[in-house]
């Protein structure tokens, strides 16, 4: 999953701008805006004021108690931006919110064991969604604006913005224990997209939450990151989730939580894999590139800095680092139980980068301690 209570990437503040002013809208509605957003590809869209977000409060709470880790895009001066999106569109007073589903037909990582594969998540498997999203979002505002004129800013991962909390009140879903945004109809495999205007659209309702009595990506988290909040219900803990230690943290990953990373060397579904709500979700996105889908990770511990470079081109997994991705590929080799591994991870142990080296050593201890294949 991306790193949830917040976003998956670094924002940038690069998002599109319309040039005509305009306070109002009557030609616009949830009803119209959801029309117009099929015809674009966005399998949800919904509107919500572009007031202060009541969840701020709750998300300032949970960066100054030092749960996003080192993630700075989250904590430094970006963080108050999130509180007043007036920075980000002066004028602006409503957002659009949009969601494009990704799901494809691999089987999910609760279903798939193989110890000599790594695993890659689900949102990774296809081209970026940050290129093919913007693209269609521009094309939305251009007809938006093109109906009622007014100012627009499109985003998705480029400007510091509660994207879930704003998807949740415009009606796209609720957000589940799992910190994701999960849809009734369509589960939480989705990406976000928003789009500010200063138009004022009549806003949609919230989904009511679902997640009940449930407590299944509680149960399965394989490091206990979903933690209960003083505030009610539950938090992600970062710095315990595996999606941060496999692409946010550039540093050594602590002992504690290496085992229990598994096999996996770029994010982690294991909390959208077991929602019951993700059981039926359809799929819409075509199959993963091939190379992508669950990986042996022989072949990537060989891999050049160059191959590495090509294997995630035009992927979202382009903001893994060369040397992190080796890190996890010497976790995951030492969690695997196969001692066919010693060899690649003696040459990761003579790595120049320490601290590949380091993570090499400590895989090689773990296997040394494995018990023996088909005991
Ligand atoms: S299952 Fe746990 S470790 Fe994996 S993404 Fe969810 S919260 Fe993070
Ligand atoms: S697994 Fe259960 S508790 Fe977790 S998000 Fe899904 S419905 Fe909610």
């Amino acid at each position: 999953m991306e790193i949830s209570g917040i976003e998956r990437v670094s924002p940038k503040l690069n998002g599109d701008r319309g040039a005509v002013n305009g306070t109002g809208s009557d030609k616009l509605n949830g009803r119209v805006i959801r029309e117009l957003a099929a015809e674009f590809g966005f399998q949800l869209a919904g509107v919500t004021s572009a007031a202060p977000v009541p969840d701020f409060e709750r998300y300032r709470d949970w960066v100054d108690r030092g749960l996003a880790g080192e993630m700075k895009y989250l904590t430094d001066h970006r963080a108050d931006i999130r509180g007043d999106m007036e920075r980000l569109l002066p004028g602006v007073r409503s957002v659009i919110c949009t969601g494009t589903l990704y799901n494809g037909p691999e089987p999910y990582s609760t279903e798939f064991s193989d110890p000599e594969r790594a695993w890659i998540s689900r949102y990774a498997w296809g081209e970026d969604y940050h290129d093919t999203i913007q693209a269609r979002l521009k094309q939305f505002v251009c007809k938006l604006q093109e109906i009622n004129g007014g100012e627009w800013r499109s985003c998705v991962d480029t400007a510091p913005l509660l994207e879930r909390s704003l998807a949740r009140q415009a009606g796209l879903g609720w957000i589940g224990k799992n910190t994701c945004l999960i849809s009734q109809k369509e589960g939480s495999w989705f990406f976000l997209g928003e789009i500010l205007t200063t138009l004022k659209v009549e806003p949609d309702s919230p989904a009511p939450d679902r997640c009940g009595s449930c407590t299944r990506c509680i149960d399965a988290c394989p490091t206990t990151a979903i933690v209960p909040s003083a505030k009610g219900g539950f938090e992600l803990d970062a710095r315990r989730c595996i999606s941060y230690f496999s692409i946010e943290l550039r540093t050594s990953i602590p002992e504690d939580f290496r085992a229990g990373m598994g096999h996996h060397v770029f994010g982690c579904d294991i909390c959208q894999d077991v929602c019951p709500w993700n059981r039926r979700a359809v799929v819409s996105a075509p199959p993963a590139r091939e190379e992508l889908f669950a990986p042996p990770l022989e072949r990537l511990a060989g891999m050049s800095k160059t191959e590495f470079t090509q294997l995630f081109r035009g992927t979202a997994a382009t903001r893994s680092k060369y040397g992190s991705f080796l890190r996890n590929i010497a976790v995951a080799m030492g969690n695997s139980e196969q001692t066919k591994f010693r060899q690649p991870l003696e040459r990761l142990a003579g790595s120049e980068d320490p601290m590949v080296a380091e993570h090499a050593r400590w895989a090689l201890g773990r296997l040394a301690i494995s018990p023996p294949p088909g005991s």
